[in-house]
């Protein structure tokens, strides 16, 4: 009895919903490669799709669930640059960890030191950039900018800028040295064309309130943008995914990380052990179901390639 009354309102129901099903799975499928999240005739799948006729039926308001979403159609709510400074002979190995989780970052590097002892040599830098990360300017010797001239400043800025070119890279941001930064350095970076720049500092290591977790996505200082500080021996896992956990419950945002030797056992104040970083990226590599991605500075705030003044530089 019962199945002869309802049957002809459940095919009229179920019909239209495999059809539905069946569009969803062919929209999904072919953006993320047909992972098998849509291919389930969910209300959910159907209507954060198609749900135009038949939504309100099939699902209750329910909040979609973001990993039905395709990636490519994402745009990540929160953006983590992870950056490598001084062109430590570990960033070709810090790079590599980072292809196999299937991320990028930015190693800035300090031109007149390639090729001396525990750095980087120019062909290796220029195989890092190679494997699709970016790399950027950070003077030509490491100088402390607010140590110097503004007109020094310039000239130590643009000059690496300049090598780096030379060398066929695209070079679009920059690192201030230990973070010193003054107004008349970020005009410098500016001059030497450079489309943004970051600091070390500024946004909260430890627990507090009302304090900067994020930059904006659109960063308001696009030339001193800010960091929870260098990554440091003693910055645990723990430490660094309550980084990034802070800036997810706060709305999002972009949260630059400053890394700067990688080894094995630790070397140092400013290191992070390999595997840290390791079970780090792998964490990392998977929140973006949470709406979190990876990406280079650079990708981040954007803009073209600026040409650097002639030497001797302008004024
Ligand atoms: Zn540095």
């Amino acid at each position: 009895m019962r199945r002869t009354l309802w049957a002809p309102l459940a095919l009229s129901v179920l019909v239209p919903l495999v059809f539905q099903a069946q569009a969803a799975h062919a929209v999904t499928g072919a953006a993320s490669g047909g992972t098998g999240v849509a291919a389930v005739a969910t209300p959910e799948a159907g209507s954060v799709r198609a749900g135009s006729t038949h939504g309100t039926t099939a699902a209750p308001a329910a909040k979609p669930r973001p990993k039905a979403t395709p990636k490519s159609r994402t745009r990540p709510r929160t953006v983590v640059a992870l950056t490598f400074d001084d062109g430590d002979r570990s960033h070709t190995m810090a790079a590599k960890l980072l292809e196999r989780h299937g991320l990028r970052g930015t190693f800035y590097i300090n031109s007149g030191d390639l090729g001396t002892k525990g750095k980087l040599t120019r062909a290796q830098a220029a195989a890092i950039a190679k494997a699709g990360h970016e790399i950027g300017g950070h003077t030509v010797n490491h100088e402390r900018l607010t140590d110097l001239a503004p007109e020094e400043q310039t000239e130590t800025i643009c000059a690496d800028r300049r090598a780096l070119l030379g060398m066929g890279l695209t070079v679009r941001t920059f690192a201030y040295p230990y973070g010193a930064v003054d107004a008349s350095a970020r005009q410098a970076a500016r001059d030497c064309g450079y489309n943004a720049a970051r600091t070390i500092g500024g946004i909260a290591q430890g627990p507090c309130r009302d304090c900067v977790v994020a930059e904006p996505t659109r960063p308001e200082r696009v030339y001193e943008i800010r960091t929870p500080g260098s990554v440091r021996e003693s910055t645990t896992l723990a430490d660094m995914k309550r980084y990034v956990l802070r800036a997810e419950q706060s709305g999002g945002g972009l949260l630059p990380l400053a890394f700067h030797k990688v080894c094995a056992r630790g070397c140092g104040t400013f290191s992070v052990r390999t595997a840290v970083l390791d079970q780090f990226l792998g964490w990392l590599a998977k929140r973006e179901r949470h709406g979190t991605a990876v990406r280079t500075l650079a990708d981040v705030t954007g803009g073209r390639v600026r040409p650097v003044p002639e030497e001797p530089a302008a004024l």
